[in-house]
């Protein structure tokens, strides 16, 4: 993991009814999340050791050994072009590319 690539964000943090307001019932005593705050905690995924499609390796890549594939299929690495220059692992996030 390269933590230093990803941006940081706050945690929204959950907040509880009054004690005196939770022995009125049995609904749960920490509150939900708004819809929007749930959204915004989704993007604070750090999505460990799984491609999630940020291009960094494409982009680093002076070699032309990474090939970007149709959406949602990622990224194809031809080792044939490489140079083992190590850029691609450098900038990636998530520890997807890892060092040989
Ligand atoms: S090691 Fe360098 S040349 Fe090889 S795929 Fe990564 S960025 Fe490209
Ligand atoms: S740098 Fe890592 S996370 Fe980003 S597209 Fe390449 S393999 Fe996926």
């Amino acid at each position: 993991m390269h933590l230093d690539l990803y941006e940081t964000k706050p945690r929204h943090e959950r907040t509880f009814r009054e004690p005196n307001e939770r022995v009125k019932d049995f609904e749960p005593f920490m509150n939900a999340l708004s819809m929007e705050e749930f959204i915004e905690e989704t993007k604070r995924c750090m999505s460990c050791g799984l491609c999630f499609d940020c291009g960094n390796c494409f982009t680093y890549c002076s070699h032309g050994a990474v090939k970007k594939l149709p959406k949602g299929q990622h990224y194809e690495f031809h080792l044939e072009t490489c140079d083992g220059c190590m850029k691609c692992f450098e900038n990636c996030p998530c520890g997807y590319i890892e060092k040989m």
